[in-house]
Parts: structure tokens; C-alpha cells; sequence
């Protein structure tokens, strides 16, 4: 194995850098999981992680990934027979439809060139010709990892209910929570689904549902047979918190989450939020800047759809990108992601979300740049210095 000295840069969109403080957090013997400390620590942290997703209702806490928290969602509130509507934004609407199908859902999709966000006239538009009422929910995801474009919740609300659907919204927020701004509860979003291990900086291993009352009601009369998701059976209105995580909770996690919530609430949503603009607005700068010898751009056609929190690149055929992945890998100890779905081979992804800053992310854009010197990538000039005046804008402001 190579020696790596130094910081290993992990640009990845998931999992991201976890801070010591988080890691250290974690770092304890294990409490007796039904003691008064423990029901009051995971107490704490069940309503504490309710301002993150902007709501007052109930949020679910599954030891899961991400996968785990659709599954969750879906099994509440579909049974086998059901029909869904998916607008496609890429890989993750693809993989969320693909799960839903395999639970016996039927899936009309809204295909999508992976450019572009979500059109909502489009959505509105399958809704007003469901004339019977069959979608049981829409469901959408917010930033999507894969493309790099965040679409637009609200406008995707307003679409339901220009139509007069009755459909539930189920929202995908794993790579845009604490990280792009989301108001479930302002939105009128029924589901939002999250993930410990993007923005919220921990390791892989929480899931969450937010789940508004529509869709409390929704589950309380339907959906699949379930048990270790069921949203009731979990609920805090039971006094034996041992059901809070349908069996004993996964502790360790619960303290980096408590760590996390902290750290959040001290740096403030909205300042992490300016943080990823920053910190996506260089990143871009410095794409800008590299495509103009025309061997690569950012996939996001329309400026305003760019993901906060991720950027995908698109290269052209001489570009080999697992090669380029290997020698920022070796060379530079940079992680960065590679392209997913019908963009492998083809696209390379910038993760600037979770736990990093402007050193961070100059850093990751001169190595890249090295790295395209070494292998003879042509790129334009000036890509580096982009970056910092963009830096350097943002904060004079
Ligand atoms: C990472 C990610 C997922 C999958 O999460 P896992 O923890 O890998 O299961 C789903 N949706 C989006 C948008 C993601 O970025």
C-alpha cells in the first residue's frame, strides 16, 4: 500500500470528511442503551434534528444508509399495486424507482436529459391526466448527486396543487441537508429523506424520515407490511424509547449526531449554506475557466440549477477518467468522484459538501489541474486564479 502523508483530501460527494470533533465524540465505551442518559441524549436529538429539515413534526431515525431511509419511506406509505410518479434527475431517482418497483410499486417516469432540473409543468401536466387520482406520490430528489443539479421543491409543490392532486410529496434531501437550503414544513414537503454521512458530516449509518401528518395518515391506513420501518411503532409518543429504533439504538452514531447538531447550530444553517455557495461558486470558477479548450464542462446546462453541494463534470472521449482518478489518488491523495450511471467513464464529480473549507477546495483544484498536465489533458489558463478571486469576491461582501 502507498505511503500518504498528510491530509487525505476526500472530495467526494458521500461520504465526506468527518471532523475529530465528531470522531472524538464517538470515541467512548458503550452507555447502557436503556439508562436515563441515553433516552435523554437520543431524545434530544430526535427533536434537535427536526430544525435541520426546517419542521416540527416527527423525524424517524433508522440505522441505515440512505437506501435504508427510502425503503422506509416507501414501505409507510405504498402497498404493492400502487402507482408513483418519478420526474428522472439521474442515477438516485433511477436507483429510488428501481427499489419502489422491486416493493411492487408501478413507476411512470418524466424522463429528463440529466442536464436539467425537474420541469414542473411537466409534473403538473401527468398530474392533470390523471384524471382517476392513481398517484399515490410524487417522488423527487432534491440535489442529485450523480448530475450535480438541485431542482426546485416548491415550484414541484406548486404543481401538485395547480393540479388539485392529492398526491403526497416525497423529497430525496440526502445530498442537499444541511447544505442547501430546504423548508419541508414551508414547502409543504409530506416525506424528506436523509443521510448521516453528506452534509450533516458523519459517518455512513443514520437514515431519516421527516414525515408530515398527510403522510402520518396515509401510513395509519395503508401502505406495505412492515416492521422495522414502521413509523408508529417508532414513534416518541411511546415511552420505551428501546422502540424509538425498533431495537437497540445504534449509540456511537447518536453521539456524532448529537456532536454534529452542535456544530451546525454554532457555524448556523444559513452560514453553512453561504459556505457551500462559496465553495461551489469557486469550483465553478475554476471548470469555467478549464473548458475552454473544449475537453470538458459542467453538466448543469442552466446556471441556477448547479447543486451547491456537488459538481459533475462531463470530459470528452480521450479522457480517461479512471486513470485520472488513480493518479490524484496516488499522486495527490484527492478523492474525487467518478461518473455514475449513463455518465460513467464520462464525467468525473466534485464533492464540496459537509466539512470543508476554501484551503480545502484550492487545494483540490490545483491538483486536479496537475493532474490534467500529467496526463496531457488540454485545459484553459487562469483556472486557479478564478477560483480565488471568486473567493475573494464572496468574502469582501
Ligand atoms: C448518497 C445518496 C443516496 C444514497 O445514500 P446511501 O447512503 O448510499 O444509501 C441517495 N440519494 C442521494 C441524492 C444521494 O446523494
Amino acid at each position: 500500500m502507498t505511503v500518504r502523508r498528510g491530509r487525505n483530501f476526500l472530495q467526494t460527494p458521500g461520504p465526506t470528511n468527518i471532523p475529530e470533533r465528531i470522531l472524538r465524540a464517538m470515541h467512548q465505551p458503550a452507555w447502557e442503551y436503556s439508562g436515563p442518559d441515553f433516552v435523554e441524549l437520543a431524545r434530544e436529538c430526535l427533536h434537535d434534528i427536526r430544525p435541520i429539515f426546517k419542521t416540527q413534526e416527527e423525524v424517524f431515525i433508522y440505522a441505515s444508509n440512505g437506501h435504508g431511509a427510502w425503503e422506509a419511506a416507501l414501505s409507510n406509505i405504498l402497498s404493492p399495486g400502487d402507482k408513483v410518479l418519478v420526474p428522472e434527475t439521474g442515477l438516485f431517482s433511477f436507483a429510488w424507482s428501481n427499489m419502489a418497483e422491486q416493493l411492487g410499486v408501478s413507476i411512470d417516469t418524466i424522463p429528463s436529459d440529466w442536464r436539467h432540473a425537474i420541469i414542473a409543468d411537466e409534473v403538473e401536466e401527468r398530474l392533470r391526466a390523471d384524471k382517476a387520482g392513481e398517484y399515490r406520490a410524487v417522488l423527487m430528489v432534491h440535489t442529485e448527486t450523480a448530475t450535480g443539479i438541485t431542482s426546485d421543491i416548491p415550484a414541484v409543490r406548486k404543481a401538485i396543487n395547480n393540479a388539485g392532486h392529492d398526491a403526497l410529496l416525497v423529497t430525496d434531501v440526502i445530498a442537499s441537508l444541511a447544505c442547501t437550503d430546504f423548508r419541508m414544513d414551508e414547502w409543504g414537503v409530506d416525506i424528506a429523506i436523509g443521510g448521516s454521512q453528506k452534509g450533516l458530516m458523519c459517518p455512513i449509518g443514520l437514515g431519516f424520515n421527516a414525515v408530515s401528518k398527510k403522510a402520518r395518515g396515509v401510513a395509519d391506513n395503508g401502505g406495505s407490511p412492515r416492521s422495522y420501518w414502521d413509523w408508529n411503532s417508532r414513534s416518541m409518543v411511546r415511552p420505551e424509547a428501546y422502540r424509538w429504533f425498533s431495537g437497540t439504538a445504534p449509540e456511537h452514531m447518536i453521539f456524532g449526531l448529537r456532536e454534529a447538531l452542535d456544530m451546525i447550530a454554532e457555524e448556523g444553517l444559513d452560514t453553512a449554506f453561504a459556505r457551500h455557495a462559496r465553495l461551489g461558486d469557486a469550483t465553478r470558477a475554476a471548470i469555467a475557466a478549464w473548458s475552454t479548450a473544449g475537453a470538458m464542462e459542467i453538466n448543469a446546462l442552466v446556471p441556477e440549477q448547479r447543486a451547491e453541494s456537488i459538481t459533475t463534470i462531463r470530459v470528452g472521449e480521450d479522457f480517461d477518467v479512471k486513470q485520472f482518478q488513480s493518479i490524484l489518488r496516488d499522486k495527490f491523495n484527492v478523492a474525487v468522484g467518478g461518473g455514475l450511471g449513463q455518465l460513467e467513464g464520462k464525467a468525473f464529480r466534485i464533492g464540496h459538501m459537509g466539512d470543508i473549507n476554501e484551503p480545502m477546495i484550492l487545494g483540490t483544484l490545483a491538483s486536479v489541474e496537475s493532474v490534467f498536465d500529467i496526463l496531457g489533458i488540454p485545459h484553459g489558463e487562469g483556472a486557479l486564479p478564478a477560483a480565488i478571486a471568486s473567493l475573494a469576491v464572496a468574502h469582501k461582501q
